[in-house]
């Protein structure tokens, strides 16, 4: 029997990147589609605890595929659909991102997160995303996705771990061999532009672009600038284990005596 994939998104059910990955994957793969109803970019890990969630029946344009459409997160996505009566999966997909994630922007990504969802759920997954938000070529990404499932299935992944697959942007004759790559860093200069309302008031619009501090050698920047496929694995464990035993060396000093004081009942957060 085939094996069962989940696949989600943060572009929305109706987007390009989706429905190239489930064209792709439903050649080997029994393919469950649960993907947000609308664009969820950036939202990262975020669940949905203060409204109720809707889940509808969608198609995929055609596609021999069981799909739900919901008003969730990629997260919840994955979590609806892991429900009982879906009848499970074997692996996650969550894709493919109109845009890179790469170094940091993970941890903003809905994309990588609900991956990192599934491996929470104890389930192998892997997000991948093509390096351009204006302009992505998806079919490369969608053929290497199905490559790489039958891979991942083949020698599983360790509890808490995932994938986290970048793919540039070129035609397939120009993209080089998948690297195995290490989180390099991205940090955003300007990141805040201060404007003006026109009632005076300011307000603040993120803006600036990557500074790449970090593309050396083995990083999924360096693999992609390279014109390389660039696979990180990535732990949702993010203990720091080197501060942590620095930190435990000051524990005694972190012992104060802690009181009721004044104010109380005004300070929860
Ligand atoms: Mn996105």
């Amino acid at each position: 029997m085939a094996a069962r994939i989940l696949v989600t998104n943060d572009d929305g059910i109706h987007s390009a990147g989706l429905r190239t990955l489930v064209e792709h994957l439903c050649e080997d793969f029994e393919v469950l589609v649960v993907a947000p109803e609308r664009e969820q970019s950036a939202v990262g890990h975020s669940i949905t605890l203060h409204k109720p969630l809707r889940m509808q029946p969608a198609s995929i344009a055609g596609l021999p595929v069981k799909a739900f459409q919901t008003n969730g997160t990629p997260a919840d996505c994955i979590v609806l659909g892991m429900l009982a009566d879906l009848g499970g999966a074997d692996l996650v997909v969550s894709g493919i991102n109109a845009g890179a994630n790469l170094g940091e922007e993970i941890f903003y990504s809905g994309t990588v997160s609900a991956a990192a969802e599934a491996a929470i759920q104890g389930l192998p997954a892997f997000a991948i995303s093509v390096a351009d938000r204006e302009q992505p070529n998806f079919a490369p990404a969608g053929e290497f996705a199905r490559h790489l499932a039958h891979v991942v299935l083949d020698i599983g992944l360790p509890a808490g771990s995932l994938l986290n697959v970048n793919v540039p942007n070129l035609p397939a004759d120009e993209i080089r061999q998948a690297k195995v790559t290490r989180l390099g860093k991205r940090s955003y200069a300007n990141k805040l532009e201060q404007r003006t309302d026109p009632w005076g008031r300011p307000y603040y619009w993120f803006s600036g672009q990557p500074e790449e501090v970090d593309s050396g050698s083995g990083t999924d920047i360096g693999a992609i600038a390279d014109g390389h496929i660039s696979i990180t694995p990535v732990h949702i464990d993010i203990t720091d284990y080197s501060l942590l035993e620095k930190l435990q060396a000051q524990e005694e000093r972190l012992a104060i005596k802690l009181t009721e004081g004044v104010g109380d009942g005004q300070r929860h957060g």
